[in-house]
């Protein structure tokens, strides 16, 4: 595979780094108020949560720890599977815990809804979403989600966390690629 390009690569930018930093300190700022004396643990979706996760927790003024999983419901390409895979477990036992998941999307919601059902059955004293995007265009089941950062439209995004083929992920905004990277 060559090298993708993501200065040629790019259509669009969609939201601006800039854009997003400013979102994630309005979201920081509700979660302190929001958990403010409750224990938290902050629970990232990995690889695409990465970003948010870095960046909304250090915006947070409180300590929180974090934990990981990673989780398989797209394969490389850019259409659901529907199907749900742990890839790797949390090291954390929620008994008890506030939980609050990281994601970096929320396209059809499957993988968010399946995960809220998964981790409330292990105990947690609650669980809760901040996502960075959501589709609502997309979404093919409800999910109550308690923080979002942008409603975007129903197209494929990346950077910021966000890939195709793996590429792309370290773009500092979200972007557009154009039709051709995807024929290729
Ligand atoms: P969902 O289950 O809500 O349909 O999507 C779950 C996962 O699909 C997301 O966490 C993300 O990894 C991937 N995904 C959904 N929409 C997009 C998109 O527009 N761009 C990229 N790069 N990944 C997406
Ligand atoms: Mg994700
Ligand atoms: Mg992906």
């Amino acid at each position: 595979m060559e090298a993708a390009d993501m200065g040629t690569d790019l259509q669009q930018v969609l939201i601006s780094r800039e854009e997003i930093e400013s979102r994630l300190d309005d979201m920081a700022e509700r979660i302190d108020a929001d958990y403010a004396g409750e224990d938290l643990l902050l629970v990232g979706v990995l690889k695409g949560a990465v970003y948010v996760m870095a960046d909304l927790s250090r915006r947070l003024r409180r300590s929180a720890p974090m934990d990981w999983m990673a989780v398989s419901s797209y394969g490389s390409g850019t259409k659901s599977s529907g199907v749900v895979r742990i890839l790797k477990d949390l090291d954390t036992d929620l008994t008890g815990r506030h939980v609050l998941i990281v994601e970096d999307i929320i396209d059809s919601g499957l993988t968010l809804s399946w995960l809220l059902g998964n981790l409330s059955s292990r105990g947690a004293a609650s669980v809760e979403i901040a996502t960075l995007l959501r589709k609502p265009e997309a979404m093919k089941v409800e999910v109550d989600v308690k923080y979002v950062g942008f409603d975007i439209p129903n197209e494929f995004v990346v950077g910021y966390g966000l890939d195709y083929a793996e590429q792309y992920r370290n773009l500092p905004f979200i972007g557009l690629l154009k039709p051709e990277v995807y024929e290729n």
